[in-house]
C-alpha cells in the first residue's frame, strides 16, 4: 500500500506527527504495537503519574490541611483499588481520545510491529502474524526509549520496578527505595510516601535532579526533606538480592558499605532510545554515542526522506519536546519552513510544589562567561500563595543578560510551576528582557505576580519585598 507518510511509533512524538502530517493533507499512516496509541506518555508515563500525583495530593491534603480551612471530613481513610482504577480510566479516556482524532483526521492505524526496510518500505506485522507492507514517500521515527536496567537489579515488575509497576504497587509499601532522584523517582516517590510509605531516594551524584539550577535544586531538597523523605546523595549502589518479600541493596558512600532493605525498589536511573524495528546499520542510519538518531533542525535523519522524532533522538526525553519534533518534522516534509527550538523546551518537575524551567541553569550561564544578573522573589511574599497556604517555600528565579537584560534562564520551585512557567517560556521564545516581564500587567492576587517580581528584582526593583 502506498502513503505519503508513514509513522513508526504511536506515542506523544508520533501521533503528534501523524495528527499534523493529516492535517496538511498528506495521506498518513502510524504503526503502532501495543493495544493502545499513546506510548509511554499516555498509557505508563505523564498522564497516569499525573493521575496517581493529583490524588494523593488530595488525600495528603485531606488529611494535614483540611482541618486549618475548617473542615472536618472525619476519620480519612484510602482505597488504592479505587485510586489505581481511576488511574486506568484517565489513561484510557485519552489512548480513546487519540484514537478519536485518528479516526477523525482519516489516519490509518497499523496495528503491529513495524520494521524499516531500505527505501522506506516498512513491514508491518499484526499478532497473527499477517503482514503488510506500505511504500512511504517520507518515514518519520518515533520509537521511544526504555528504561535502564542496573546490571545487577532487573526488573520484575514484582519488587523491583521501573515506572511502569511503580505506578500499580497493589499495597501501600512500607519501605519504597528510589534508586535515582530525578524527574520519576521524586514523582513517584512523592507519591508512595504521601500515600503512607516510608521513601528513601538513593542518587549518585552529590544532589538530586543534577540537571537543575543549583538554587532550586537545594530548596527542593530541603521541602521534600521537610515533608518526610529521606534522601541520600553521593550514594551508589553496589549490588543487590531479594528476600521473599524484600530486596537487599549494598550502598557505598564514600567507601562506607551499608545495606539497605525495602519491601519495593524503584529503579529510576534514567531512559536510553530504543530502535524497535530499525536495524541501523544494515539501513545506513547514523547514530550518536548513546544509541540515539542523529538529525538537523528539521529532524532529518542521514538517509533521505527518513526522519526522526522524540527519545529516539535523544536530547531531553520530554513528551512536549517529542510533541513538537513531530511537528516540525510533518511541516518539512509538506515543504513549510520549520525548525526546532531546543532553547526554549520547559522542564517540569510534577512534585508539590512543583518545580519547572526553562532556557540556562546559572552554572551553564556561568560556564559560558556570559556576565548575567539574577532576581529572585519568595512565595513567602505573595499574597495568593498565603491564601492558598502554600507561602512555606519556594521562589521564582530570573538570569537576565548583565548587558541586553534578554532572560537567559527562569526557575519556579512552588505551587502550579508547570502553569506559570508558560508566561516565560513565551518570554524566551521571543527574546524578551526581564524589564518585559517586568512591566507586564499581572492580575493581583495571582502566583503569577511573584513571576513578574523576580523579574523585577533583575533590577533590585521587586516592591513587595
Ligand atoms: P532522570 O535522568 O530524570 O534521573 C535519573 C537520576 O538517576 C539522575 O539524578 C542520575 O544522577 C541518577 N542515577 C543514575 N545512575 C544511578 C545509580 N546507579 N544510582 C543512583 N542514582 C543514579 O531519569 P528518570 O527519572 O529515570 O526519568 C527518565 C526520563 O523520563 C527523564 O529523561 C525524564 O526527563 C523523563 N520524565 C520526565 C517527566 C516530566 O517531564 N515531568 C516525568 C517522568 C520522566
Amino acid at each position: 500500500m502506498d502513503a505519503d507518510v508513514v509513522v513508526i511509533g504511536g506515542g506523544p512524538g508520533g501521533y503528534v506527527a501523524a495528527l499534523r502530517a493529516a492535517q496538511l493533507g498528506l495521506q498518513t499512516v502510524c504503526v503502532e504495537q501495543d493495544k493502545t496509541l499513546g506510548g509511554t506518555c499516555v498509557n505508563v508515563g505523564c498522564i497516569p503519574s499525573k493521575a496517581l500525583l493529583t490524588s494523593s495530593e488530595h488525600f495528603e491534603f485531606t488529611k494535614l490541611h483540611a482541618a486549618e480551612h475548617g473542615i472536618h471530613p472525619g476519620i480519612v481513610t484510602l482505597d488504592l483499588p479505587q485510586m489505581l482504577r481511576r488511574k486506568d480510566e484517565v489513561v484510557s479516556q485519552n489512548t480513546r481520545g487519540i484514537e478519536f482524532l485518528f479516526r477523525k483526521n482519516k489516519i490509518t492505524w497499523a496495528k503491529g510491529r513495524g520494521v524499516l526496510r531500505a527505501n522506506n518500505q516498512v513491514d508491518v506485522t499484526a499478532a497473527d502474524g499477517s503482514v503488510t507492507s506500505y511504500q512511504a514517500k517520507d518515514v518519520i521515527i518515533a520509537t521511544g526509549s526504555v528504561a535502564i536496567e542496573l546490571p545487577f537489579l532487573k526488573f520484575d515488575e514484582d519488587r523491583v520496578l521501573s515506572n511502569i509497576g511503580a505506578l500499580q504497587i497493589p499495597r501501600v509499601p512500607e519501605h519504597l527505595v528510589v534508586i535515582g532522584g530525578g524527574v520519576i523517582g521524586l514523582e513517584l516517590g512523592s507519591v508512595w510516601r504521601r500515600l503512607g510509605a516510608r521513601v528513601t531516594v538513593l542518587e549518585l551524584m552529590p544532589s538530586i535532579l543534577p540537571e537543575f539550577d543549583a538554587d532550586i535544586v537545594r530548596e527542593a531538597e530541603k521541602i521534600f526533606k521537610k515533608q518526610g523523605m529521606e534522601l541520600r546523595t553521593g550514594v551508589r549502589v553496589t549490588g543487590a538480592h531479594r528476600l521473599d518479600s524484600t530486596v537487599v541493596l549494598n550502598v557505598d558512600r564514600n567507601g562506607t558499605n551499608e545495606q539497605i532493605e525495602g519491601d519495593y525498589v524503584l529503579v529510576s536511573v534514567g531512559r536510553r532510545p530504543i530502535l524497535t524495528g530499525i536495524d541501523a546499520a544494515a539501513l545506513g542510519l547514523d547514530l550518536g554515542t548513546r544509541g540515539e538518531i542523529l538529525v538537523d533542525e528539521q529532524m532529518r535523519t542521514n538517509l533521505p526522506h527518513v526522519y526522526a522524532i522524540g527519545d529516539a533522538v535523544g536530547g531531553k526525553l520530554l513528551a512536549h519536546k517529542a510533541m513538537e519534533e513531530g511537528v516540525v518534522a510533518a511541516d518539512t516534509i509538506a515543504g513549510r519552513a520549520a525548525a526546532m527550538r531546543y532553547h526554549s523546551v520547559p522542564n517540569v518537575v510534577y512534585t508539590w510544589p512543583e518545580i519547572a524551567s526553562v532556557g540556562y541553569a546559572e552554572h551553564e550561564v556561568q560556564a559560558s562567561g556570559r556576565q548575567f544578573k539574577v532576581g529572585r522573589y519568595p512565595y513567602s511574599a505573595n499574597p495568593r500563595a498565603r491564601t492558598m497556604g502554600e507561602s512555606g517555600g519556594g521562589f521564582v528565579k530570573f538570569i537576565a543578560d548583565a548587558e541586553t537584560d534578554e532572560i537567559l534562564g527562569a526557575h519556579v520551585i512552588g505551587p502550579n510551576a508547570s502553569e506559570l512557567v508558560a508566561e516565560i517560556v513565551l518570554g524566551v521564545e521571543y527574546r524578551a528582557t526581564a524589564e518585559d516581564i517586568g512591566t507586564m500587567i499581572h492580575a493581583h492576587p495571582t502566583l503569577a505576580e511573584a513571576t513578574k517580581e523576580a523579574a523585577l528584582a533583575v533590577h533590585g526593583e521587586a516592591l513587595h519585598i
